[in-house]
């Protein structure tokens, strides 16, 4: 499967970070992580320091799926209102999904200063209505947010003009957001493995994975084999071709980065990340030296190919929304590209056992905007399941509730 068109940028920021062995031999272990993407990455990572002997199998090199495309902004701020998610699942569910959220922020900026160069830094959320019709909507779950005490304020259109110069009905400005090169993490936090022990393998394909009572058995492309207690699979918008039942629908999204601007030119932007309540929407934020990394204009494209020949138009065509939104900005694009992304029906991510594959088998589909977040709460849901305790997510996050 070809995740990605065109030059996502951290992959050209950084270059091949790490280089790991392909595997020529039957193994055996604890728990294999299937995927070296930032989902694999972070749950081998918790899996590693707590004491499980871990083996990551990534087919192509580390962090060269979808996690060096991503925008990688990171949000308490579902894809889904709390509002709908309240609706659909009950207030306390929507609100522990968004609390969850809040606290995988805090969790990436803690694990981030241990890693260390990772261009993390926290930033503020500005979520503007886009249209006058969107306003007793975001008004709507401002006030469901404030009332479970999540860190939000509303701005008018005068202060959104004042403040932020974009001229919009209305807004949600919250204080708890950030931002992260997440291919620059994803190798890190493999590298920290391979040196405090863990194993890992890229250019290496899972072909089967066959589980007993037992154990689970998985065999590579070249036939080797291993046996081990647990897997985890991180396979990225790969992982649905495991799964009889579909629960996530593939469509492609795009994005481009500027040249590094003056911070006089950003102004706010600097620390602000910004999206707006039009679907699909258009989202930007910056990099540590500056640049501006815009994204958006999801289709339901899920043929490579034709995700290729789109990158350019694309790139024009968020080009042209920045410079509506913030006419005097100097935009200098200077890399575009285009990736898969997944979404699921209620914007919610699946980590957990599906009843194909019984206890052993653990799917991490971080799918949908918050992507990354999600893998962060997943690898603390995953080590939970693998260790037998219970934990809050389990159930909003398990396949149960996909019917
Ligand atoms: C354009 C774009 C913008 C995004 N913006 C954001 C954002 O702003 N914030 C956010 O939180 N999220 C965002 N996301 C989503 C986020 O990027 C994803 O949630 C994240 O990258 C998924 O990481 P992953 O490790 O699960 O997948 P991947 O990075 O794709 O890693 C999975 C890996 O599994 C490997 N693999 C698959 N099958 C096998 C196999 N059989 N054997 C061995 N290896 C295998 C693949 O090669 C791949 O490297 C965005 C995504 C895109 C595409």
């Amino acid at each position: 499967m070809d995740l990605k068109s065109g030059y996502p940028f951290w992959a050209i920021k950084n270059g091949l970070m790490c280089e790991f062995p392909q595997l020529k031999a039957d193994i055996d272990c604890d728990v294999v992580v299937v995927g070296g993407g930032i989902t694999g990455a972070l749950i081998a990572d918790e899996l590693g320091k707590n004491g499980l002997e871990v083996v990551v199998v990534e087919q192509r090199d580390i962090g060269w799926g979808s996690s060096a495309a991503s925008t990688a902004l990171l949000q308490y701020e579902i894809d889904t209102h709390m509002v709908d998610l309240a609706s659909m699942y009950g207030e306390a569910n929507a609100v522990l999904a968004y609390r969850s959220c809040a606290e995988a922020i805090t969790d990436l900026r803690d694990l981030s200063q241990e890693v260390g160069d990772v261009d993390f830094d926290m930033q503020e959320s500005l979520y503007y209505a886009s249209a006058p019709t969107d306003e007793a909507t975001l008004r709507e779950e401002y006030q469901l947010r404030i009332k479970h005490e999540f860190d939000a304020q509303w701005l008018d259109s005068d202060h959104l003009q004042e403040q932020f110069g974009i001229k919009a009905p209305c807004g949600i400005l919250t204080k708890l957001a950030a931002r992260i090169d997440p291919y620059r993490m994803a190798s890190k936090l493999l590298l920290r493995l391979a040196e405090r022990g863990g194993r890992v393998f890229d250019r290496t394909v899972i072909h089967t994975i066959e589980p007993s009572d037992q154990d689970v058995t998985l065999c590579t492309q070249e036939g080797f084999r291993i046996k081990t207690q647990q897997v985890v699979m991180a396979a990225g918008y790969a992982s649905q071709r495991w799964l009889r039942q579909p629960v996530a629908t593939n469509r492609s999204s795009y994005a481009f980065i500027t040249d590094p601007l003056e911070k006089s030119d950003l102004g706010k932007l600097a620390s602000t990340m910004v999206w707006e309540s039009a679907r699909p929407y258009l989202y930007m934020r910056t990099t540590g030296n500056g640049r501006l990394l815009v994204g958006g204009d999801d289709d339901d494209v899920d043929i490579p190919a034709r995700r290729d020949k789109r990158v350019g138009s694309k790139a024009k065509g968020l080009c042209r929304k920045v410079k509506k939104l913030f006419p005097d900005l100097p935009l200098r694009p200077a890399f575009s590209w285009g990736g898969t992304f997944a979404e699921t029906r209620d914007g919610l991510p699946f980590f957990g056992p599906h009843p194909q594959y019984g206890p052993r088998v653990q799917f991490a589909l971080a799918y949908g905007g918050n992507g990354i977040s999600y893998s962060m709460l997943g690898a603390g849901l995953l080590r939970a399941n693998i260790e037998g305790r219970p934990h809050p997510l389990a159930e909003l996050f398990g396949f149960s509730r996909a019917g």
